[in-house]
């Protein structure tokens, strides 16, 4: 079994409920350790459009990195994932973020993420899940990659049950 983390980000239709169900679906194939709080965050790049809901999710898997992201496409695509833009709405993403240590660079997959480390919305929820965990390419925590952080766009607790709950 290999740890691995996804985020996952929506801002079309009911965030909340694309989310369970991105969690919901991955549970199929993967055994969910730790799903972080529900975060507000504002769009980056294509600034015209809804806030997302971001999730970052650990959990062990027996898969392959490239069966991951071929579990993680039909996921999207099960939820009216349609691709159009770059950085466009989207009902669901799912980004994987890390696959154990793994270093990996093919054409259709790169782990870890590239862009974690300039991204809040994917550091403040990786935070809350993982804080100690160690980028194994940049070598620092999470914790440490969230404090250097130059995005200064918003991230924000969302107001829904899941959090409430807390
Ligand atoms: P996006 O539009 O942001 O969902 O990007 C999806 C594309 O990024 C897909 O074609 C993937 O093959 C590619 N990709 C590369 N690395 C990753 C990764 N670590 N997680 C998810 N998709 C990835």
């Amino acid at each position: 079994m290999r740890q691995a983390f996804i985020l996952a980000g929506t801002n079309l239709g009911d965030r909340k409920a694309n989310l369970d169900f991105a969690l919901n679906a991955l549970e199929q194939g993967c055994t969910i350790k730790r799903a972080s709080s529900c975060f507000e965050t504002e769009p980056v790049g294509f600034l015209d459009q809804p806030w997302f809901y971001n999730q970052a999710i650990e959990f062990e898997t027996r898969l392959s990195p490239s069966e991951l992201l071929s579990l993680c496409q039909n996921i999207e695509f099960s939820r009216g994932r349609i691709r159009t833009f770059p950085n466009a709405p989207r009902f669901l993403d799912l980004d994987i973020l890390f696959f154990g240590n793994l270093i990996l660079e093919q054409e259709n997959l790169i782990i870890p993420h590239p862009r974690i480390q300039e991204r809040r919305f994917v550091l403040e929820p990786l935070a809350e899940i993982a804080p100690d965990f160690v980028h194994p390419v940049l070598k620092k925590t999470i914790r440490s990659l969230l404090e250097t952080c130059l995005d200064k766009s918003r991230v924000r607790l969302a107001s829904c049950p899941q959090n409430s709950d807390k």
